[in-house]
C-alpha cells in the first residue's frame, strides 16, 4: 500500500503535516479533566475503542492522584483482560557506535571525540550472538550508529550473519533493528534479510525542540525521519516501531503526537505500529541537557498507563534504561516486552565478567544490569509467563499484536501455548535448577488455567512439551 498524501487532502484546505505542533497544543490546552471524563475514557478503552487525541488529552492532563491511579487501574485491568501475564524477552545488540550525527544526548555523537569507536566485524558479531544464544536468547534487536559505513546492504549482511549462528539447541530466530533511516530500496534490502521490527524513535516530535538537540548530520532533517516509515511501509516493512525520548520536550505533547503518529498508519496502511517505545533520557558521556523537561518516576508511571489506554492493540517495549523498580511497577499496565542481561559496550556480550560501564564506549547508562535468568526468576515470581514466541512472525501471521487484541480467542490458542513452549525449551537447555523448578511450576499453572477455560490445546501442548523434553526444538503454533 502506498501513501498518497494527495488522497487525504479536503480539497481548498491548506495541506498539514501529519504531526502539527499547534494542533497537539490545542488538544493539551484546551482539555480539561473531570472525574466523568476521565472514567468515559478509560471505559472506552476498555470496551477496546483506540482513543483520539482528545480521549489522551484528558488522560495526560489528569493532576489529581486519585484520577491517576484510576488511570493505573485503567491500564492493569487493560492488560488483564486483553493481554494475560506473557512478557516476551530480548537483548539488545550494538554493531557499530560510528556516527556522523551530532545528537546532543547520546554519547555516540560525533562531537564525542572521547568515544571509543567501535564496528564488530563478521566473526565478532558470531562471537556476540553464540554468547547472546547461550544465555537462551532467541530475540535481539540490532543497534547501528549512522554511517556512511552502515548501509543498507552492511545492515541486511549482518542480520544474515546473525541468523546463520547455531551454538548448541541456541538460535536467533528474530532480528529487530533500531538504524537510522533508510531510503525505499535500502528497506526493501533489509526486509529481504528477514528482519521482524524496524524502529526509529522520532525522539521528539516537536519540529523546533528537534533542531535544538540534532545538531550536525543527516539527523538533522525533522521531515525524513519523520516519513522513514512511510518508506518502511512502502518497501513492504509492516513491522514498525515507533517511540519518543522522554525528557526533550513536554512529555504530553510527545504522547498525543505518538497517537498521532498511529492514526497515520492506521488511516494510511491500515495497520498500526508494532510498538511503541518510550525510552527516558539517561546519562551519557558528557551531555549537558537542560532538566527543564525530567520525566520523574511518578509522571513516567502516568505516561505509560495513558499510553496503554490510548493505542490498546499496540506492544509496548520497557528497556533496562529503566531500573527494577520501575520495571516491576510498569510491568503491569501492560508492557509487551524487556530485554533481560543487557549490554550496550560493544563486544561484551562474549567476556563474562560484569565491569562497571564505561560511557565512552556506550551509548547510556543502563540501571538494570541483571542477567537474563535474574529476570526470568522474577517474572516467574511475580506470576508472569516469560516467552521467546517468533511464531506469527515466521508464519507470516503479521500484526499478531492486532490479533491478539481483537481476535476472541487467539491468544489463548497461540501466545500462550507458544509462550509455554518457550520457555520449556529455556528451561531445559539454559536455566539453573531452581529457575526450572519454578518455571515448570508457572507452566503448570498456566495449562490449567487453560483447562478450566475450555481450551481444547492442551493436550496437544502437553504432548509438545514431552517432545522437547526429549530433544526436539522450535515447536509452535
Ligand atoms: N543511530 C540510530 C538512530 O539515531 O536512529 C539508532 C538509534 S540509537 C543507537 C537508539 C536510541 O537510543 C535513539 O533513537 C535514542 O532514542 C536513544 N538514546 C540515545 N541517547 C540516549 C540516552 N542518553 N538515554 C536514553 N536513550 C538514548
Ligand atoms: Fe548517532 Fe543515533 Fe546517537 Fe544520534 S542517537 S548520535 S544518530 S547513534
Amino acid at each position: 500500500m502506498i501513501f498518497k498524501p494527495e488522497e487525504y487532502r479536503i480539497p481548498d484546505e491548506p495541506m498539514k503535516p501529519f504531526i502539527d505542533p499547534d494542533e497537539i497544543w490545542e488538544y493539551i490546552n484546551n482539555t480539561e479533566p473531570t472525574r466523568e471524563s476521565v472514567q468515559a475514557v478509560i471505559q472506552k478503552s476498555l470496551n477496546k475503542e483506540r482513543l483520539n487525541l482528545k480521549d489522551t488529552a484528558t488522560l495526560v492532563n489528569a493532576k489529581d492522584p486519585d484520577l491517576i491511579e484510576e488511570i493505573k487501574e485503567g491500564a492493569r485491568k487493560l492488560k488483564e483482560l486483553v493481554y494475560g501475564n506473557r512478557i516476551v524477552l530480548f537483548a539488545p545488540l550494538y554493531i557499530g557506535n560510528k556516527c556522523t550525527n551530532d545528537c546532543q544526548y547520546c554519547g555516540f555523537r560525533v562531537s564525542n571525540k572521547e568515544a571509543v569507536r567501535k564496528t564488530l566485524d563478521d566473526s565478532e558479531i558470531k562471537k556476540e550472538v553464540a554468547a547472546l544464544e547461550d544465555n537462551g536468547q532467541k530475540r535481539l534487536i540490532l543497534v547501528y550508529g549512522e554511517h556512511p559505513d552502515y548501509d543498507a546492504d552492511y545492515i541486511a549482511h549482518t542480520v544474515k550473519t546473525v541468523y546463520e549462528v547455531k551454538q548448541g539447541n541456541g538460535e536467533i530466530r528474530r532480528v529487530n533493528i533500531n538504524a537510522a533511516p533508510l531510503d525505499i530500496e535500502g528497506f526493501r534490502k533489509v526486509h529481504e534479510a528477514g528482519i521482524g521490527t524496524y524502529q526509529v524513535f522520532q525522539e521528539t516530535y516537536h519540529p523546533e525542540a528537534y533542531k535544538e538537540y540534532h545538531l550536525g548530520g543527516k539527523k538533522r532533517d525533522y521531515n525524513y525521519r519523520l516519513t522513514s516509515l512511510d518508506r518502511a511501509m512502502e518497501a513492504g516493512i509492516d513491522d514498525v516501531g515507533i517511540g519518543a525520548l522522554f525528557g526533550l520536550y513536554d512529555w504530553r505533547f510527545e504522547a498525543l503526537a505518538m497517537v498521532r503518529h498511529t492514526n497515520h498508519f492506521e488511516a494510511c496502511y491500515d495497520v498500526g505500529p508494532h510498538t511503541l517505545s518510550f525510552p527516558r533520557i539517561q546519562d551519557a558521556a558528557s551531555i549537558g541537557l537542560s532538566d527543564k523537561y525530567n520525566v520523574d518516576d511518578d509522571t513516567f508511571t502516568h505516561l505509560i498507563a495513558a499510553l496503554r489506554l490510548a493505542v490498546p492493540y499496540t506492544g509496548l517495549i520497557l528497556t533496562a534504561r529503566e531500573n527494577p523498580r520501575v520495571r516491576k511497577e510498569v510491568m503491569r499496565f501492560g508492557v509487551s516486552q524487556i530485554d533481560g542481561g543487557t549490554k550496550l559496550e560493544l563486544g561484551s556480550y562474549q567476556n563474562s565478567i560484569n565491569e562497571d560501564q564505561d560511557l565512552n564506549k556506550e551509548q547510556f547508562m543502563i540501571n538494570d544490569s541483571r542477567s537474563l535468568n535474574q529476570i526470568i526468576d522474577e517474572l516467574l515470581d511475580d506470576g508472569f509467563l516469560p516467552s521467546f514466541c517468533t511464531a506469527c512472525y515466521r508464519l507470516g501471521r503479521t500484526g499478531e499484536h492486532f490479533m491478539e487484541f481483537s481476535v476472541p480467542g487467539f491468544i489463548k490458542r497461540y501466545c500462550t501455548p507458544n509462550a509455554i513452549l518457550t520457555l520449556s525449551e529455556y528451561l531445559m537447555d539454559y536455566a539453573p535448577e531452581d529457575t526450572r523448578e519454578k518455571g515448570w511450576k508457572v507452566i503448570e499453572n498456566n495449562l490449567k488455567e487453560l483447562e478450566e477455560n475450555n481450551f481444547k490445546n492442551v493436550p496437544e501442548i502437553r504432548e509438545r512439551i514431552d517432545r522437547i523434553k526429549e530433544g526436539e526444538r522450535d515447536l509452535y503454533f
